[in-house]
Parts: C-alpha cells; sequence; structure tokens
C-alpha cells in the first residue's frame, strides 16, 4: 500500500510499504479521507514532542472497515462506513480508572505515537471506530475528531446563555469555536484573525465582529463592545504565549479563558496573581476530545456544525508534503484523500 512516511523532521517520504497486520479485536480500515492539522504540521517540522520517529501521521479520518479480527467482527461489518477515535490509552493508569481517560499517563494517539492515515489502510483497535451516517460525506467526517476536541473545550466552560466571547483565530478550530459558541447562546463573539479568507468565514459561520490584528487592536475592539467590561470567554485558538497575554488582558471580571491552541512547549506567560485574584478569572485547559465524538457525529449529520465551509482543499497523498510546508494558498482545512 501507499503511504506517507516521516523519518525526521523535514524528512518525508512517500513509500509502497506492506499493509498492517491486524490483532483479535483491531479493524483494517481502507482509508477515505484524512485532515492535515497543525499536529501533522508540528510532526513534520520537529515541535511535537510526544512524536516518535519513524511515525506515519494522520489523525483525522474515516474510512471503511477493510478486514476484522475475530473479536472486533463481532461489532463491526466490512464496508461499514466509520470515523476513528485516534484516542488510545491505557486503561490502567489512575487516570483511566477515573473518568479522565484524555489524561492517561500512557496516551499513544494514532497519527503521532502509532502509524495513522496518511496512508491507504490503517490499522485501529474496534472500540475507536464509529459508525457514521450515509448522508455524512467521508470528507465531512474527518473533521469530526477536531470538532470533538472543541465540544471538550465547551464542556469545560459550560457557559451560560447569553454570554459575551472572543475567539482568538479563526483557523479550521476557531471557526469552529465560532459556531459553537452560537449555539451555545453567546450574544456577542468577536473574532481575531489576520488571513482575509478566514476572516470572511468567521463572519459567515456567526461572529459578529471579525477584526484583522494587524490593522486593527482587539483589546480596544473588545473594550469599546463591552462597554470596558471586557468578555465573559475567550477562546485562545492559536497557541503561543502572546495570545494568552492578550486573553487575560480581554477577559472580563470573573471570565473564562480557554487554552485551546497548542503553543511551544518553552513558552512562559507573566501573569499578575493579585489580577486572577481580584478578578476571580478562571482559566481552563483543554486537552484532546473526552467522551465527545458521537455528539460532533451528531452535529456534523444535522448541519447544527457547518464543517464543509471549512474544507478548503481536497488533494492526492503525493501533495501531503506541500501542505505539511503550509504551500497551499489560502487553506483552511485540507483533506488528503490516499
Ligand atoms: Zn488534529
Ligand atoms: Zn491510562
Amino acid at each position: 500500500m501507499k503511504a506517507t512516511r516521516i523519518y525526521a523532521p523535514l524528512s518525508l517520504r512517500m513509500e509502497d510499504i506492506d499493509q498492517p497486520s491486524i490483532g483479535s479485536e483491531d479493524v483494517l480500515i481502507k482509508v477515505e479521507a484524512c485532515g492535515v492539522c497543525g499536529t501533522d504540521i508540528h510532526i513534520y517540522e520537529g515541535k511535537a514532542g510526544i512524536a516518535r520517529y519513524p511515525v506515519i501521521p494522520g489523525h483525522e479520518f474515516s474510512g471503511r472497515i477493510a478486514a476484522a479480527g475475530v473479536e472486533a467482527a463481532r461489532h463491526v461489518s466490512i464496508g461499514d462506513r466509520v470515523v476513528i477515535d485516534p484516542t488510545v490509552t491505557c486503561g490502567r493508569c489512575i487516570f483511566c480508572r477515573s473518568g479522565r481517560m484524555h489524561l492517561c499517563l500512557e496516551w499513544s494517539p494514532i497519527g503521532v505515537v502509532r502509524d495513522g492515515a496518511f496512508a491507504e489502510y490503517v490499522k485501529v483497535p474496534v472500540h475507536l471506530a464509529y459508525r457514521i451516517p450515509d448522508r455524512v460525506s467521508f470528507e465531512e467526517a474527518a473533521l469530526t475528531e477536531p470538532l470533538s476536541c472543541c465540544i471538550h473545550g465547551w464542556d469545560r466552560l459550560s457557559p451560560r446563555p447569553g454570554f459575551t466571547t472572543a475567539v482568538i483565530g479563526a483557523g479550521p478550530i476557531g471557526l469552529m469555536h465560532i459556531q459553537l459558541a452560537r449555539l451555545s447562546g453567546a450574544s456577542l463573539i468577536i473574532a481575531s484573525e489576520p488571513i482575509r479568507s478566514r476572516r470572511i468565514l468567521a463572519e459567515k459561520l456567526g461572529a459578529d465582529i471579525v477584526l484583522d490584528p494587524f490593522e486593527e487592536d482587539l483589546c480596544e475592539i473588545v473594550h469599546r463592545e463591552t462597554s470596558g467590561v471586557g468578555v465573559d470567554i475567550v477562546i485562545e485558538a492559536v497557541g503561543g504565549a502572546r495570545y494568552l497575554e492578550e486573553s487575560l488582558k480581554i477577559a472580563s471580571r470573573g471570565g473564562k479563558i480557554l487554552v485551546f491552541g497548542v503553543a511551544p512547549e518553552e513558552d512562559k506567560v507573566c501573569v499578575s496573581p493579585y489580577g486572577l485574584y481580584r478578578s476571580e478569572l478562571t482559566i481552563l485547559g483543554s486537552f484532546i476530545n473526552p467522551y465527545s465524538m458521537d455528539r460532533a457525529i451528531s452535529m456534523i449529520a444535522s448541519r447544527r456544525i457547518d464543517v464543509r465551509s471549512l474544507i478548503s482543499h481536497v488533494i492526492p497523498l503525493n501533495r501531503l508534503e506541500q501542505a505539511l510546508r503550509r504551500e497551499l494558498k489560502d487553506s483552511v482545512k485540507v483533506i488528503v484523500k490516499p
């Protein structure tokens, strides 16, 4: 089968390799669509600390069941259309055993630590495969995993309807957060994004005010629109110290900041303990997608969340490296069809 493997940072090769052999509880997936994520770019650039090389990346994928192990065959049929949760956990550590499996001490995600879906076939444990309705295309289904991560963020926030919010960064993730904010009852959504095509999408998908941070100052706009109070919820969907610092400036008293973007590991932020105390600020991390895959599939199937508009490119496997080098113009979500 064709597969794209990263051997070391910036060293990627497309090659012909054997199909993975499956165990009793595994299924073999014929990959139909796999989204390119910031994490894939980080693996390619050598900036994803957890990645193990060599690895076939790709963790946002859908496809058909091509083969099933003896035990797995009790739960699925050949040809089933499925989307995969890439989260492989140990089931034994204190976090797995206390309902927090996403914090697993031995987390080994597909497409990061184990071989992923930028290949014709990929092996996955059967319990991570979710059937998708016929009306959901494979391309749309490939956005289930990122959406399920965003849903977890909103589980963390538990917003009160009528809240005001600012979303920093309107890439695929920011654009999902904008839609979730609207569905959660936001009364004001302000989005900050430097790329014009993404700003147009942000407006289309529900942001009330969209600004270019190189032209306008987010703090000024938030203060103007909220009579100097700040927003109830800030979603940091870029990743980096300065975006968290900006979040701290625009959150209202009693506000919540969701740290969603993946920052460089060495980034540090200067925080005033007095400010946190006096303003009762809550800073929340949000990591991957516990117990939210089914809800993501439902929201895509019901079209409550528009993922189709986020797909800017559908490319063959041999153009993956172009996407990882950020060479595709005006890209939002790039989908690879191996
Ligand atoms: Zn991802
Ligand atoms: Zn565990």
